[in-house]
Parts: structure tokens; C-alpha cells; sequence
């Protein structure tokens, strides 16, 4: 196997050493590489989501190489489901350090077609389950007096975006609470902060979000980095909002977007 997961060589060995860390979605994508790189660095991470087929590739890296990590089968819109499991957790490990709130889902629909059903789909997974964990898990964080939180929204919190009004709603909502939730738990020494990708290759996003070559190059010539990110370097910038390196920073939203939402120029350059 290869040494450490590329989101994690930024820090030092051990930066996460005895923490508990919590990652909705973190069985795939961006919740995936956080997930390795937590692990990596040495905490003990708990992957929630709902199909617990989506753990399995990361509880069998972890066995070869040593990691701690466990499956959680939990549906994040479910609050009393959620309130049961953080309990037993923390019965279990004694307390939570980290949570990763990244459990999302979107796809492409015109606002004026969308069904109630797909919108309270997407606001109950980003928006409501973000809460319910946020709430359920950081209630043992004020408990012990320490603990850090990450959401991840998307460039779209701020500026809106066509065609994803139900994610955007969603995402901008997260933001919110992000800031909300960082003023009101500063004095339990707990930090929350978001990060905010551009695009980067996913299977849902993909399938979801830019279903044809033509419209995945389309959205990169609109990106002044030129490519797409990568997972991995997402989860980098997550890692280090999370880590110790932040530890006066609370309540920020770090873009990782290439410069996709910069203005865009009166002309060209070529
Ligand atoms: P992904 O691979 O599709 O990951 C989504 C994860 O959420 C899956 O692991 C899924 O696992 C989990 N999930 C969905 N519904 C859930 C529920 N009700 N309860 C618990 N878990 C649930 O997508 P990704 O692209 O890596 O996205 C990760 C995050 O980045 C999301 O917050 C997304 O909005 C954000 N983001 C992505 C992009 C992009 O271009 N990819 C850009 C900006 C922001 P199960 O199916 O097992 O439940």
C-alpha cells in the first residue's frame, strides 16, 4: 500500500491521535478521502451513512493498514435515529472530537418542476441532517468542553445557482448555521467551520450533476484553474479547518473552487 492518503501529508503524524471522529456520507467521495485522512492521522472514525455497502472498501483499507475505523447505518434525516446512535457512541468511545457533516444528495431539475418530494429530499439530508448531527453529536462536545465541526456546503451557498435551488437552499442554510452555531458554542471551546468545493469527480456528482462529456467541459472552460479538483484536495483544506492548525478559527467558510466564483473578466485572457 501506499504511505499516507494525499489528503492527510499536509499535517503532522498524529495531528488527530486518540480523537473520535464522526463523517456523514463518509464512505464515498469527498466523505471518503476526510474519512482516510482522519484515519490516517490517527482517529478513530465512525462512517455513517445509509447503505452500509458504501463503508466496506474503508473498514478493509483500514484493516490492512492499521486504521481505526467504524460503520454506522444511519439515515441523517431520521433526528431520533440519529440522537440513539450519537449516545451510543459516546458510550461506547466516551466522547466525539470531530464531526464531518458531508452527507448530501442533488441532481439537476428546473425549480418550477420540482416536486415537493425532491426538494424535502434534498433540504431534509444537507440541511436538517447537518442540524440533527450537529445537535445530537455537539451536545456531547459541550459536555466535554472541546470539539470541532466541518460542513461542507458548495460555492453556490453564497451565489445561488440554476437548476440546483434546492441544494443552493440547502447549502446556504448549512452556512448559517455554521456561523449560528459558531458564535453560540465558541464558549464550550467548540469550532465549526464549512468549506465550500467547486466541482470535483464524485460518482453522484458525475451521474448527477455534469451526465455528459459536453457539459463536464463546459463547466471546466468556466473554471480559471482549468480542471476540476480532486477529492482528495478538497478533504486537504477540511482536514486542516478541523485540525489543531485552526484552532482560532471558527465560523469561516474556506472556498476550494479553483477560482470558479471570482468575477469573470471584460475580456478574455488568452
Ligand atoms: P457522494 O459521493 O454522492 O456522497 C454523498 C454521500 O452522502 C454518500 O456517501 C451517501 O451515502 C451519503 N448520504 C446521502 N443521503 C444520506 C442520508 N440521508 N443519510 C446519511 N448519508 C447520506 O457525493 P460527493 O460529491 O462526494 O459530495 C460530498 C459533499 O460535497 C456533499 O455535501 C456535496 O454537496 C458537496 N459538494 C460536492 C461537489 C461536487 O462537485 N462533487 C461540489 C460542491 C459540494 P449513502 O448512500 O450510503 O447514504
Amino acid at each position: 500500500m501506499p504511505d499516507l492518503p494525499a489528503a492527510a501529508r499536509w499535517l503532522p503524524p498524529g495531528t488527530f491521535d486518540g480523537a473520535v471522529a464522526v463523517v456523514t456520507g463518509g464512505g464515498t467521495g469527498l466523505g471518503l478521502e476526510i474519512s482516510r485522512g482522519l484515519a490516517a492521522l490517527g482517529a478513530v472514525v465512525v462512517v455513517a451513512s445509509r447503505r452500509a455497502e458504501h463503508h466496506q472498501a474503508l473498514v478493509a483499507e483500514a484493516a490492512v493498514r492499521g486504521w481505526k475505523v467504524e460503520s454506522l447505518v444511519l439515515d441523517v434525516r431520521e433526528s431520533d435515529r440519529v440522537r440513539v446512535a450519537a449516545d451510543a457512541l459516546v458510550e461506547r468511545h466516551g466522547r466525539i472530537d470531530v464531526l464531518v457533516n458531508n452527507a448530501a444528495g442533488n441532481f439537476v431539475c428546473p425549480a418550477e418542476r420540482m416536486s415537493a418530494n425532491a426538494w424535502r429530499s434534498v433540504v431534509g439530508i444537507a440541511l436538517d441532517g447537518t442540524f440533527y448531527c450537529s445537535q445530537a453529536f455537539g451536545r456531547a462536545m459541550i459536555r466535554q468542553r472541546r470539539g470541532s465541526i466541518l460542513n461542507v456546503v458548495a460555492t453556490y451557498a453564497t451565489t445561488g445557482m440554476a437548476g440546483v435551488a434546492h441544494s443552493a437552499s440547502a447549502k446556504a442554510g448549512v452556512l448559517a448555521l455554521t456561523k449560528s452555531l459558531a458564535a453560540e458554542w465558541a464558549r464550550h471551546e467548540i469550532r465549526v467551520n464549512a468549506i465550500a468545493p467547486g466541482p470535483f469527480h464524485s460518482q453522484g456528482a458525475a451521474a448527477n450533476l455534469w451526465p455528459t462529456p459536453e457539459i463536464e467541459e463546459s463547466i471546466r472552460s468556466r473554471i480559471p484553474l482549468g480542471r476540476f479538483a480532486t477529492a482528495e484536495e478538497v478533504a486537504a483544506h477540511g482536514l486542516y479547518l478541523l485540525s489543531p492548525a485552526c484552532s482560532y478559527v471558527t465560523g469561516e467558510c474556506l472556498v476550494v473552487d479553483g477560482g470558479a466564483t471570482l468575477g469573470r473578466p471584460m475580456w478574455e485572457p488568452r
